[in-house]
């Protein structure tokens, strides 16, 4: 077998697919855990999180990226919530998927919509993990946040996911380094546009450690969100490093006016609308 190379090696050509994930982990059982798991975390509230108010004091909302872990856990790391869905984003849009989100992030972008997973959560150790994703028996599984490398174990979660069989992405707000990730892993990588408010985190330097099957995706929010995208995919050469995702903001940005300036601009980037959104609105855990 060919071992895969580091990240920050030669790019490969894009080599991003749609093909859904075929080949099913060890699975311990079948049954999905459900209630009695989702119970486990902070379900206090299920109502999705006003954006409109609730960014106002986002500043505010402490950063509870926990890094330390009682000392008789070291290997544990710190979820929001744990749940099988539908893939709401990337390439694999549609795929089901177990989601494992981590607590925890330092930036606060004005559109966030997980901000419930800044604080709070609970501790589990990598084999609890593993033996909670095992009960979806889906091929596929995403690491997401807050943003998941502010946990120094998210490279050791990521790596026994894969080593366990499993297709795994991880979702980044780009301001870590990536290269911790396991080369297996496919990372989603967040460009953060001046409409979140936070483009000063971004690290230009992990561009340079994408992988072909990676993908940088920008939110946008308004016409000078584009253009400032725009201006980083020439700048970067993205499109012809990875697929580029162009997300338009939700209730910020009208998806049929993206799409036009797309076209119109013949830009090799592909429009990503929010799957689960259009679903199930922002309801949590979907
Ligand atoms: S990086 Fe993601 S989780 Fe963190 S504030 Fe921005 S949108 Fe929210």
């Amino acid at each position: 077998m060919t071992p895969t190379p580091p990240r920050g090696s030669a790019t490969p050509p894009n080599a991003a697919s749609n093909a859904a994930p075929d080949t099913a982990p060890n699975a311990t059982s079948n049954a999905a855990p459900g209630a009695p798991l989702n119970a486990a975390f902070d379900t206090a509230s299920n109502a999705a999180p006003d954006t409109t108010t609730l960014n106002a004091a986002l500043k505010d909302v402490p950063n509870d990226a926990p890094d330390t872990p009682p000392a008789d856990r070291r290997d544990a790391l710190k979820i929001t919530e744990l749940f099988h869905s539908l893939q709401g984003e990337s390439l694999t849009a549609g795929v089901p998927t177990v989601f494992v989100r981590l607590t925890g992030c330092p930036l606060r972008c004005h559109y966030c919509d997980t901000a419930y997973a800044f604080s709070g959560g609970h501790w589990m150790d990598i084999a609890d993990i593993l033996a909670q994703v095992g009960r979806y028996d889906a091929g596929y599984v995403t690491v997401t946040g807050g943003e998941p490398l502010a946990q120094k174990r998210c490279p050791q979660l990521l790596a026994a996911l894969c080593d366990a069989g499993y297709r795994v992405s991880l979702e980044t707000a780009g301001s870590h380094d990536i290269a911790v990730v396991d080369p297996r892993v496919v990372i989603v990588m967040d460009i953060k546009t001046p409409g979140s408010g936070e483009d000063a985190r971004n690290r230009y330097a992990n561009i340079a450690r994408l992988r072909g099957g990676d993908q940088v995706k920008f939110v946008i929010c308004d016409r000078a969100d584009y253009d400032w995208a725009k201006r980083k995919l020439d700048e970067h050469r993205l499109s012809e490093r990875c697929c580029v995702l162009f997300s338009p903001g939700y209730g910020r940005m009208d998806a049929a006016e993206l799409a036009g300036w797309i076209l119109r601009d013949r830009l090799r980037v592909r429009l990503q609308l929010q799957l689960h959104k259009i679903l199930w609105g922002e309801e949590r855990g979907r």
